[in-house]
Parts: structure tokens; sequence; C-alpha cells
């Protein structure tokens, strides 16, 4: 990284990961890649006094230049990769009725919860990795290579809504290449601090784009950090595979709402579909319930662990109108979309030139070591099991 002029070394508080992040920065044989998830960018202005749910996507892009980041890619890119992959093994499983319902799996709070309460349905987890980590292995894999650099210089740093994202760095599974396909994940909140530590005013800076082409996304690959944003870019991508025609209006309203459980049918070129969306891990547990006594049955699940999915994320600003916030970032993460050219993940072409040029084919072999994942049946904690006991007492179990 090469630090730019408003770089405040040493005036940070320890034992974080934003020090490491500073020192990457400053290390001039490193070459520091960020990426940036939807649900942050319109939640980050409130810590600067802006008005709820401003998309300031171009001030932190250009803040993040400002303080030396070399490259700033959107991961809402590889959400739209992920809805490529994961519509396909959705579509895949319902054609050969298998290990359905398919739950989602780009939420770390829930794959975790799931490992640990629910081990006999992790055959029914989307083996997918999520937008994050698609993001670090691909950038892990292919610029390293074009920049003329080992993988060892490349130094890959998420900026998301929560902590569990940092969990989610951790596992061993995501080393593709040896070492962590994401070295340092920061919050909204910790991006923040940055951002003000190094004196620089957000409402101030003139915009900067994203980098080319991980930068590049549809409206699909945004809307993922609202709760029912995953199925309704799946839907989306089906439409267009199934009837050979992108849907004319992409707005799938009857995903859309606040509701913990919203259970939709809906037909896609005589194909039925039945759709349970879920947000909140309390919830999550009665559908999973009820999914294993046979009274629910539906073939896609999506859940998030976070009220609103990640614009709800617990890393992301904080204050007693939480609920008044998260309607104004659940708002213009839709009018994100809206103002997008594209709508469609199908449609984002540097994702298909990423097949052309490193992937072959959705669920391709090399899709499979750089894309997906497996999980495992995890321990719980003395707390855990505390909490659990505690919520069967409450008849919540
Ligand atoms: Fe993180 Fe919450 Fe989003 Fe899950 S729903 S990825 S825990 S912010």
């Amino acid at each position: 990284g090469q630090c730019a002029s408003v770089c405040p070394t040493g005036a940070l508080a320890p034992a974080s990961e934003i020090d490491a992040v500073w020192k990457a920065i400053h290390d001039p044989n490193t070459v520091v890649v960020a990426q940036i998830a939807p649900a942050v960018r319109v939640a980050i202005g409130e810590q600067f006094g802006l008005e709820y749910g401003l998309n300031t996507t171009g001030q932190v892009v250009a803040a993040m230049k400002r303080m030396g980041f070399n490259i700033v890619y959107d991961t809402s890119f590889t959400a739209d990769l992920t809805v490529v992959e994961e519509a396909g093994e959705f579509m895949a499983r319902k054609t050969n009725g298998e290990r359905l319902p398919l739950f989602t799996s780009c939420c770390p709070g829930w794959v975790k919860f799931a490992e640990q309460y629910f081990p006999q349905l992790l055959g029914n987890l989307s083996s997918c990795r999520s937008p994050q980590q698609m993001m670090g292995s691909m950038v892990k894999h292919t610029l390293p290579a074009q920049l003329g650099r080992e993988r060892k210089d490349v130094v890959m740093v998420s900026i998301m809504p929560c902590t569990a994202k940092k969990f989610e760095a951790k596992r061993p599974e995501f080393k593709t290449g040896g070492s962590p396909d994401v070295d340092f994940v920061l919050t909204t909140q910790e991006l923040a601090r940055m951002i003000e530590e190094s004196g620089l005013s957000l409402n101030k800076l003139n915009p900067a784009s994203f980098d080319m082409p991980m930068g590049f996304k549809t409206g699909a690959g945004v809307i993922f950090g609202n709760s029912g944003g995953v199925t309704e870019a799946v839907l989306r991508y089906a439409v267009g595979k199934i009837t050979g025609q992108n849907p004319v209006d992409p707005e799938f309203e009857e995903i859309r709402g606040e509701e913990s459980l919203r259970v939709i049918r809906t037909e896609v070129g005589g194909l039925e579909l039945k759709l349970a969306i879920v947000h909140g891990l309390g919830k999550a547990r009665e559908v999973m319930h009820q999914i294993l006594d046979g009274s629910l049955i539906v073939d896609l699940v999506e859940v998030m662990a976070c009220p609103g999915g990640c614009i709800g994320g617990a890393g992301q600003p904080v204050g007693r109108d939480i609920a008044e916030r998260r309607r104004a970032r659940t708002e213009w993460l839709y009018n994100t979309d809206r103002l997008l050219d594209l709508h469609c993940s199908q449609e984002n072409h540097f994702v298909n030139e990423c097949y052309q040029k490193y992937l072959g084919e959705p669920g391709s072999r090399e899709s499979h070591r750089l894309l997906h994942t497996h999980y495992h049946h995890r321990r719980r904690t003395g707390s855990e099991e505390l909490a659990l006991a505690k919520a069967k007492e409450s008849g919540d179990g």
C-alpha cells in the first residue's frame, strides 16, 4: 500500500484489526484491496450526521482511496456471482427433487447457528460461499498474476455490517491458496472511525467510483443487503433462465416486507415455487422445527440472522431510533437497484467474463474449488447451551 497524506498513524486505539490494516496500507510491498458490502454504504453516513439511509458509496470509495487503499471493489459484484452459482444449485435440486428446501448460506451468523443446532439439515445448506468469501478467493486467485505479484503481496480487507463476517473470514475452509482469502474484516463503525481519525469529512469529498472489473454490479447484487434480497435476486435469475427472457418488471414486491417470516408461492415459466424468507435466529429456529416436523414444506429458505437482513447488522451505526434507520437503509438499497441500469445477475458481463476466463461453467470443478464450501457439526459453548435451555423452557426451542 501507498499511504496517502491523511494517515494518522499512532492516533489509533490498539487491539483492533484497524491497526493491522493501517500497517498493510503503509507497507510499500503490499497491494491493499478492499471490498465494501452494500449494507455498509447506506448506513455509514449516519455516523457523520447525514440523512438516514443516504447512499454514500461514492464518498466512501473516495475516502478509502485517500486513506491509501489501492483498489476498492464492490461485494455486490460477488453477490451477482453468488446468485449465478446458487440459483444453478437451486434449479438443479428442484429439477431432481433432491435435498429440498435449499437454505441460503451467505449469512455466517445463520451458518454457525445451523452447524450448532441443526446438523441433520446441513446437507440442505447451499454449498455456495458468501459474497465476501467469493470476493476473497477470486481476488487472490486472479489479481497477483495480473499485477505480476505474489499472493502474499495482496492483502484483502472487507468492510462488513457485522462481526460474524470476521469469524467467517477466519474459517480454515477459506484458505483457498494456503493463506486466508480475506485477511482483515472491519465493521461499518470501524471504517467510520478510520475515516474520522483521518480527518476526512465524508460529505465534503467528491465521489469516486469503484475499480473494475470487480466493482461492477447489477441491482440484484445490491438488494442482497435486505431481507428477501437474495430470494428476489435468485428469482430474477430463474425467470431469465427458465423463460429465456429477463423479467420486464424486476421488482418482486410480494417478497419484500418486515415480517420475520414470509412464505410466498410463485410460478416461473410453469414451475411452481414456494419460498420462505426468515430474519432473526429465534424465528429461524421455529422454521427449522416446522421443516423437520413436516408442517412447512418449501423449496427455498432465505435466512438472515439480523433484523431486516444485513442492513440491521450489529456492526452498523446504532441509535434509539434504530427501526427508522433500518427502514431508510432498506428503502435506499431498493432505490439504488432502481438507479442502476441492470437488475439481473446474468446481465453482469464481468461475472460472465469470470466464467469465460477462470471458472468455465457455473457449478464447474473450478467453481467448486473457488466458490463453494462445506459445513461441520459444531459444538456449542457453555453459554450457548444455557441459552438453548432457556429458549426451550420458554417454549421457543
Ligand atoms: Fe452479518 Fe447479520 Fe448480514 Fe448475517 S444478516 S451476514 S450476521 S449482518
